[in-house]
């Protein structure tokens, strides 16, 4: 395993991480609040006593056995993450903020595709990165991270005409992305456009495995601006525009102490491979 182990963030970067999450969650309530969603107060209640518990946990000196991929954070459990009707426990890192589909990625990264890695090396390119998320990859890759507005963004652009020539990545990773772009199908196209052949694209969002894709027709600020739900005819959509689409169901992919761990909840996403110049 080629995964370094992190320095725990000091008590100070902690203390800094727990204010910083109270006052998300009081910024988070009041807009439900705005909006009339008493659920989503209430979502924000129980974050606020999960939070309480974890301080009180901290602050005995109490270990914990969930681990940040990220940034090296320990504890008892992980914070929840909610919206107005929905609520998950142990998935928010509090020092870094990462969830579960952002941690299971260094270890996808780095463990899973340590052979495609390990071949030669790769150019990452990472769209709508984190301002940790460098630490997905292994140390010797060429990376890229680009994205629309994020001034950490090493580049600015739409990905529907992406600033890119053909064939320039082995591997991008596209989390929580193409649910916020009108024209996904053009991002799809451009997506399969600078991927070189034998090249994989590490592709998530948020799923309904159950339902074809809702189309919301606008932006929806109580979803994250998400223009829509995904649903079981993405990998389709995807082999039209001539991509190899594996889905990765992590249930599989990660055994249970690991995905304890790591805070990883089930889920599935999309690996998405360009065909080898020449494959029939
Ligand atoms: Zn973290």
């Amino acid at each position: 395993m080629t995964r370094t182990t992190l320095p725990a963030p000091g008590p100070l970067v902690r203390a800094r991480a727990y204010l910083g999450r109270a006052a998300a969650i009081g910024v988070a309530m009041a807009r439900f609040a705005k909006l009339g969603r008493k659920d989503g107060v209430d979502n924000g209640v129980r974050a606020f006593r999960a939070l309480g518990r974890e301080i009180g946990g901290a602050l005995r000196g109490r270990g914990g056995d969930r681990d940040c991929t990220l940034c090296g954070w320990s504890g008892e459990r992980f914070g929840p993450i909610y919206y107005v009707d929905s609520y998950r426990e142990d998935t928010l890192c509090y020092a870094c903020g990462s969830t579960d589909r952002v941690r299971l990625l260094p270890l996808f990264c780095r463990d899973t595709l340590a052979p495609f890695f390990g071949e030669k090396r790769r150019r990452v390119l990472d769209i709508g990165p984190l301002s940790n998320s460098r630490r997905f990859f292994p140390d010797d890759v060429d990376y890229v991270s680009f994205d629309l507005y994020a001034p950490h963004a090493m580049v600015r652009g739409d990905l529907v005409a992406a600033p890119f020539a053909d064939a320039t990545f082995d591997l991008w990773v596209c989390f929580h992305v193409l649910d916020l772009i009108e024209d996904d199908d053009r991002a799809m196209r451009e997506l399969y456009r600078i991927l070189a052949p034998g090249g994989v694209g590490l592709l998530d969002n948020a799923m309904n495995w159950n339902a074809p894709t809702e189309e919301y027709g606008r932006a929806r600020p109580e979803e994250a601006m998400h223009r829509r739900r995904y649903g079981h005819d993405l990998p389709d959509r995807l082999r039209k525009i001539g991509f190899e689409v594996e889905i990765v169901d992590v249930e599989r992919t990660f055994d249970e102490a690991t995905r304890a761990r790591y805070g990883i909840h089930p889920r599935k996403f999309l690996v998405c491979k360009k065909p080898s110049a020449g494959a029939a």
